[in-house]
C-alpha cells in the first residue's frame, strides 16, 4: 500500500511539473508535447530513485541553460533588405558541449527549437558519445532562393551565431533546410571571423575540409540499422518486406537506400507537396537526381516513371499498405488516423527517422496494438552519433574510411537498441522502446548533473 501511495505521489509530482512547464512556456505546443512524452515515461525511474526528485533534476532539465534569439538581416537579389529571426538553444551541457542541428524552415519558432533541443539531450546521451543537447535555426525559407541569397543569409546568420559557438562550447550541424552547402558557407564565415581553423565547430562539413565520410548517410542508415535490430529480436527482417518512407530529404533518401540494400521494396516517399507511389519499387537514382541535384519537386518523378502515381497532400502516404513504415519527413506528420490506417493494413514495425513524427495518439495506438515502435530519439540518433565521430576525427586531425565510420555507426545503433530494450526490461515495460530509450538517455545526463552539483 505504501508503494502505491509512493507511485501516486510521483505521478502527481510529474503532472504538476508538466503543468508548470506549460504555464511557464505559453503557446509552445511542440515543446509541451515533447516534455510530456518524456516526463510521463520517466515515472518508473523516479519511483525507484527519489534522489532525482530531491535534486530537482527534472526541473533543471526542462529549463534550457540558455536561449539565444537574434536578428538576421540580409539582402536579396533585387537589393531588398530582408529580416529573419535566428535561434540557438543551449539546452544541456552535462555530458559534453551543446550539440545539435540548425533548421531553416518558415515554421521555425521558439517552440520548435525548444522541442528539438530537449529531445537532443536524451538522443545525444543515448549515442554514448560525449555531447550535450542544443538546437538552432531560423524561420528563413530556403525554397526558391538563389545560391547567392543562401550564401548571404548563411553569412549573416553566422556573424551573430559565431559569438556563441566553438568546438568545445557548442557544435551545430544540419537539419531540415541545412545541408552541406549551407554548412560550407557558415564554416567559411566562422573561419573568417575567428581568424583560426577550428574544424570541430560545425559537423556535416564537406569531405575536403574536415567532414566525415558516412555522415551524409548516417541518420537514414542508422534508422534502418536500429529497426533491423528491433525486427531481428522478433525473428523478422527487412528482406522481402514492403516499406513506405515519408520525406525525400537527406534522412529519407538514405533510409530508403539501406532498406533496399537489406532486400526491402520501398514503394512510396513524399515531399511537402505530396507523395508518389511506385508499385515496382522506387527508383532511388531518380529521387537523388531530383532532390540532391536538381532541387525539383517529387511529382517530377512520375514524368520519368509513368507507372508511378502522384497524389497531393502528405498524410495520404500512410494509407498505402506496408510491413514497415519509416516517417522521415517532419514533426507530427503521422497522426492517430494515419496510425489506425497503417495498423488496419497490417503494419508490423514503425521506425522514426524524423524528430517527433508521430503524435502521442499515434504512438499510443501503435503500442496498444503491439506494433514494434522505434522512437526517434533512439532510431534517428545515428546522424548526431556520426557528427560526434566527425568531431573526434577533427580533434585527432585524421580521417577514417567510410567502412570504419559505418562499422562504428552499426555498433552504436546496436548499442542504443540494447540499452533501450534493457532499460525497458529493468523498469517493467518490456519491449516498450519509448520508455526504455527515454530512461536510458535520461539516467546518464541526470547522474552527471548531480555529480556536477547544483549548477
Ligand atoms: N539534426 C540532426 C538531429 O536531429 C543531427 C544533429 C547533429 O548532427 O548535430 O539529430
Amino acid at each position: 500500500e505504501m508503494e502505491m501511495t509512493h507511485k501516486q505521489n510521483v505521478k502527481d509530482y510529474i503532472d504538476n511539473l508538466i503543468k508548470k512547464v506549460e504555464k511557464r512556456n505559453p503557446n509552445e505546443l511542440e515543446f509541451h508535447q515533447a516534455v510530456k512524452e518524456v516526463l510521463d515515461s520517466l515515472i518508473p525511474v523516479l519511483v525507484k530513485n527519489p534522489t532525482y526528485i530531491k535534486q530537482a533534476v527534472l526541473e533543471r532539465m526542462v529549463e534550457p541553460e540558455r536561449l539565444i534569439t537574434f536578428r538576421v538581416p540580409w539582402v536579396d537579389d533585387q537589393g531588398n533588405v530582408k529580416v529573419n529571426r535566428g535561434f540557438r538553444v543551449q539546452f544541456n551541457s552535462a555530458i559534453g558541449p551543446y550539440k545539435g542541428g540548425l533548421r531553416f524552415h518558415p515554421s521555425v519558432n521558439t517552440s520548435i527549437i525548444k522541442f528539438l533541443g530537449f529531445e537532443q539531450i536524451l538522443k545525444n546521451s543515448l549515442t554514448g558519445q560525449p555531447i550535450g543537447g542544443g538546437k538552432g535555426g531560423s524561420d528563413f525559407d530556403p525554397k526558391g532562393k538563389s545560391d547567392l541569397e543562401i550564401m548571404r543569409f548563411c553569412q549573416s546568420f553566422m556573424t551573430e551565431l559565431s559569438k556563441h559557438i566553438g568546438p568545445d562550447i557548442d557544435v551545430p550541424a544540419g537539419d531540415i533546410g541545412v545541408g552541406a552547402r549551407e554548412i560550407g558557407y557558415m564554416f567559411g564565415q566562422y573561419k573568417k571571423l575567428r581568424g583560426a581553423y577550428e574544424a570541430g565547430v560545425l559537423t556535416g562539413k564537406g569531405i575536403g575540409y574536415g567532414g566525415s565520410l558516412g555522415r551524409k548517410e548516417a541518420t537514414g542508415y542508422g534508422t534502418v540499422y536500429f529497426v533491423d535490430e528491433m525486427l531481428k529480436d522478433q525473428g523478422l527482417s527487412f528482406n522481402d518486406s514492403t516499406v513506405v518512407v515519408s520525406g525525400s530529404g537527406n534522412v529519407s533518401i538514405y533510409a530508403m537506400e539501406k532498406a533496399m540494400q537489406l532486400g526491402a521494396k520501398v514503394v512510396a516517399c513524399s515531399d511537402s507537396s505530396g507523395y508518389i507511389y511506385d508499385p515496382n519499387g522506387i527508383d532511388l537514382d531518380t529521387i537523388k537526381q531530383l532532390k540532391e541535384v536538381e532541387n525539383k519537386r517529387i511529382y517530377d518523378y512520375v514524368k520519368i516513371h509513368p507507372e508511378a502515381s502522384f497524389k497531393v497532400g502528405c498524410s495520404g502516404i500512410w494509407s498505402i499498405p506496408c510491413d514497415i513504415a519509416l516517417p522521415c519527413a517532419t514533426q507530427n506528420e503521422l497522426d492517430k488516423e494515419a496510425a489506425e490506417s497503417l495498423i488496419s493494413n497490417g503494419v508490423k514495425a514503425i521506425g522514426e527517422g524524423a524528430n517527433m513524427p508521430s503524435t502521442q495518439e499515434a504512438i499510443d495506438a501503435f503500442l496498444e496494438n503491439d506494433i514494434l515502435f522505434a522512437p526517434a530519439k533512439a532510431a534517428n540518433a545515428g546522424g548526431v552519433a556520426v557528427s560526434a565521430l566527425e568531431m573526434a576525427q577533427n580533434s585527432a586531425r585524421l580521417a577514417w574510411t567510410q567502412e570504419e565510420v559505418d562499422s562504428k555507426l552499426q555498433d552504436i545503433m546496436k548499442d542504443i537498441y540494447q540499452k533501450s530494450i534493457n532499460a525497458s526490461k529493468e523498469y517493467e515495460a518490456e519491449g516498450n522502446l519509448v520508455i526504455g530509450a527515454n530512461i536510458a538517455g535520461f539516467v546518464k545526463v541526470a547522474d552527471a548533473m548531480i555529480e556536477h552539483g547544483v549548477i
